[in-house]
Formats: structure tokens, C-alpha cells, sequence
């Protein structure tokens, strides 16, 4: 049998050669319509009518779409996963909108759940804290609160506000400062043989809570240094102390010998606690 040299496409009912430049090869023969018919894009009222089409065939059985459905999630489970996410990022607003609510509604279960896995997995919740403290910000963190929290309770008062708003500082500055002050062998590594200093001590001034800009005068970053630990013990709050010879840092040096000028440039009120402390 003899083929015609040309095809008629179904949709523009054009006349146009057997060859691949025209037609799609499908399972070994050409495919009509024709390659530019196929190209193009449905219409809007195409794809309405058969979304309607789609909508009323599933109206009319929709156990056999879920049920195809299902057998397509299975077999290829990350294309359903796929298409799940495409769906959730098509109206991002409502997603997180549903799942606010949705663990708003389910705290109890959301917290029980958590605290089953914590406790299904103590070595995992170690190493997780263990690493967490090993990270230098967060440790300095811990270690700041803690003293904050200690002093103002010391002051007969609590902190209320964030640290930040307190003391004027964010952790990575007091870091930052820190590493300039370090003396050789001081490092984040080794926190515990050096100590968080307050050049003039949290016990030479009074305070009352955490509002007094005292308060903020002392946990300045001008009042905060680094000092090893026997040299803070033996320092004991005491204003008259001098910075041992073997510290060769100049800034640490120039700090210390500053230590007034600091914080009286800082306050007025500094200078009057000051001098009623000394
Ligand atoms: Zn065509």
C-alpha cells in the first residue's frame, strides 16, 4: 500500500507533507493534529469547558477518581508529594493561615508529641544542646542572662524587657568586644579559666531595677572585659584594684585605667552613685 505524500491535520484541516518538521511521531506513526496545532496553546473557553466537563465527571463517581487517585500517589509517591506542595504554594496566605489555626487548636497534641519524641531520643536532645552551647553567642548568651537575672534579683527587681533594651548591646557586639580585649590563651574555648569582668564592679554601685540607667552603666560594653579567673577573685570588687603587669593587651590596659572617665562620660547620675559608693 502506497502512502499519500501529505496528511490533513483534524484541527486546521491544512494539507502538509509526511515528515517530522510537521508531525509528531507517536508510538511510530504521525500523530494529528498537526505540530503547530499542538503547539498552541487551549483557549480560555477551551480550558473552561473542560474543567466543567472534568468537574461533572467526577460529580458523577467520584469513588473512581479518589480510588485512581490513590493508585497514583502510590505508585510514584514523590510526584504526589510534588503536586502536594505546588497546591500548598498556590495560595501560600491561606496554607499558613490554615496551619496557624490548625496549631493554635492542637497545642496539647503538638506539645505531647514533641515531648514523646525528646523522649525517645535523649542522646539526640544531648548532642543538640551540647553543639548549641559549644556555639560561642549562644553560650556568651547563657552566661549574661544568668548574671543579669542574678543582679537584678540581687536589686530586688526582675527582668522584664529584652536584654538588648536593658544593657544597649546585642550579643554579637559584646563578642566582637570581647575578642579585641582578649589576652593571649583567652578564647570562647576556654571560658570558665577567664571570667566576664565588670571593670567597676555591679557591687560598688546601688541600683534600683532594671530601668536605672546605672544598671546600664555597668553592663555597658566600656564596663566588660575579659580577666582571668584568679585575677578576678583576687580583684573582689574592689575599685582601688590595678590590672596585674602580665596583661599586655593596650586596650584592656587603657580600660582599666579609664574605668571612671568611661562611665561618668555616660551618665550624670553615674558620677553621684560613684562618688556616694566610694
Ligand atoms: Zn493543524
Amino acid at each position: 500500500m502506497t502512502q499519500e505524500i501529505t496528511k490533513q491535520c483534524t484541527k486546521c484541516w491544512e494539507h502538509k507533507p509526511r515528515t517530522a518538521q510537521h508531525w509528531y511521531k507517536i508510538r511510530g506513526y504521525f500523530s494529528s493534529p498537526c505540530k503547530a496545532c499542538r503547539l498552541q496553546k487551549p483557549s480560555a473557553t477551551f480550558n473552561e469547558a473542560r474543567r466543567a466537563r472534568q468537574n461533572a465527571d467526577y460529580a458523577k463517581n467520584p469513588e473512581k477518581y479518589k480510588e485512581k487517585e490513590r493508585l497514583r500517589r502510590q505508585r510514584d509517591p514523590s510526584h504526589a508529594r510534588k503536586m502536594e506542595i505546588a497546591r500548598r504554594h498556590k495560595d501560600i496566605e491561606r496554607t499558613r493561615e490554615v496551619k496557624r489555626l490548625w496549631s493554635r487548636e492542637n497545642r496539647d497534641r503538638i506539645n505531647a508529641a514533641n515531648r514523646a519524641k525528646r523522649a525517645a531520643n535523649p542522646e539526640k536532645v544531648r548532642s543538640y544542646y551540647a553543639k548549641r552551647y559549644e556555639e560561642t553567642d549562644y553560650r556568651l548568651n547563657c552566661i549574661v542572662s544568668a548574671s543579669i537575672n542574678k543582679h537584678l534579683k540581687n536589686a530586688g527587681s526582675a527582668k522584664t524587657s529584652p536584654k538588648a533594651s536593658l544593657v544597649g548591646w546585642r550579643i554579637s557586639e559584646l563578642r566582637e568586644h570581647l575578642v579585641l580585649l582578649f589576652e593571649p590563651g583567652m578564647s570562647f574555648a576556654n571560658h570558665g579559666a577567664w571570667h566576664l569582668d565588670h571593670i567597676i564592679p555591679v557591687s560598688a554601685v546601688t541600683f534600683f531595677g532594671a530601668n536605672d540607667p546605672l544598671f546600664a552603666a555597668v553592663w555597658s560594653l566600656e564596663n566588660l572585659a575579659p580577666l582571668w579567673a584568679k585575677d578576678n577573685q583576687e580583684k573582689r570588687a574592689s575599685l582601688k584594684w590595678q590590672l596585674p603587669d602580665t596583661y599586655t593587651n593596650p586596650l584592656l590596659r587603657s580600660a582599666y585605667s579609664n574605668r571612671n572617665v568611661a562611665l561618668l562620660d555616660r551618665n550624670i547620675f553615674v558620677l553621684k552613685q560613684l562618688a556616694l559608693a566610694a
